[in-house]
């Protein structure tokens, strides 16, 4: 097989900045990335961004099927290098961001994400599976590790966010493996982790995602005033009827919305589906 390297060079490859075109070649690390994806030859897997193919090959030799996007037509020639004989591999040239979800999954059936993106677009794209999907079972992405630490976090820490939250709702979110900018080309300035989402294991129903998404949003909206200001804010209350809320869900008064486990938001939710229309 050709060296990912060589065939960027003698494609006169431009790596472009806007698109996060940092790439890995590391054998080890790549087979490591689809063990973290739990790919095996039933799976079909979802690639976003698969740059120069080397994550992209690893995921056909143990996937059924790999559908990768990417942006950048100018990987067209590469890619068609550097893929050939993947016969379960469509590499789709198009912004992932416009695509239409629900479409691709009627195509897909039950699939898993995996994804080195752009950092500034990663937590968007996963709040767009954890909002809108039906069929993803797992997600694993590549992150910053801060942001890493923030997916994972436990509540009334300093990372735990409305990210989170709304994460916990569908399935638990575990650090894999943490990558050092050494292993990219070009290099990054900042370390990234590998981070799993399991969809389903340990994730919990509510009455609303909608009412549940609002609560959340609430909550942290304002991290130092108490969850009741917060309520009032939100959703235009008088304080009576926040604090009458509040001790329907069993919340005590005057706690800040951060210390809230994702379940004790959820009960509040499901409370506040009353109001949330
Ligand atoms: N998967 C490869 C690897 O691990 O070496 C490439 C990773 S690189 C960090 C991210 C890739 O995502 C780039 O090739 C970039 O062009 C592509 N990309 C960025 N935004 C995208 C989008 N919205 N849709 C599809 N691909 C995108």
């Amino acid at each position: 097989m050709e060296n990912f390297n060589d065939v960027l060079k003698e494609c006169g490859f431009a790596f472009k900045k806007q698109w996060g075109q940092n790439f890995l070649s590391d054998g080890n690390l790549l087979r490591a990335i689809v063990s973290d994806g739990g790919v095996d030859e039933h799976t079909t897997v979802l690639e976003i961004g698969a740059g120069a193919g080397a994550l992209t090959r690893a995921l056909s030799e143990k996937a059924k099927r790999v559908v990768s996007y990417e942006i950048d037509k100018s990987l067209q020639p590469v890619l068609a290098r550097t893929l050939s004989g993947c016969e379960n591999v469509e590499v789709v040239f198009r912004d992932f961001a416009r695509e239409d979800l629900a479409a691709l999954e009627k195509e897909l059936g039950e699939y898993v994400v995996v994804a080195n993106l752009p950092y500034y677009i990663t937590t968007p794209l996963v709040m767009r599976f954890v909002e809108e999907s039906a069929k993803c079972k797992r997600i694993t992405v590549m992150v910053q590790e801060e942001v890493a630490e923030r997916l994972c976090a436990h509540a009334g820490t300093a990372e735990y966010g409305a990210v989170t939250a709304a994460l916990a709702r569908r399935g638990t979110a575990k650090i894999a493996r943490r990558v050092p900018k050494e292993a990219f080309h070009p290099r990054p300035q900042v370390d990234s982790a590998v981070v799993t989402v399991d969809f389903g294991e340990g994730g919990f129903e509510v009455k609303s995602p909608r009412a549940y998404r609002e609560t959340v949003r609430c909550a942290f909206q304002s991290r130092r005033k108490t969850l009741e200001n917060n309520l009032m804010n939100c959703f235009r209350l008088p304080r009576e009827r926040a604090r009458e809320l509040l001790a329907k869900a069993g919340i005590q008064e005057g706690v800040r919305g951060e210390t809230l486990t994702p379940q004790e938001l959820a009960n509040l939710s499901d409370i506040l589906c009353e109001i949330i229309k």
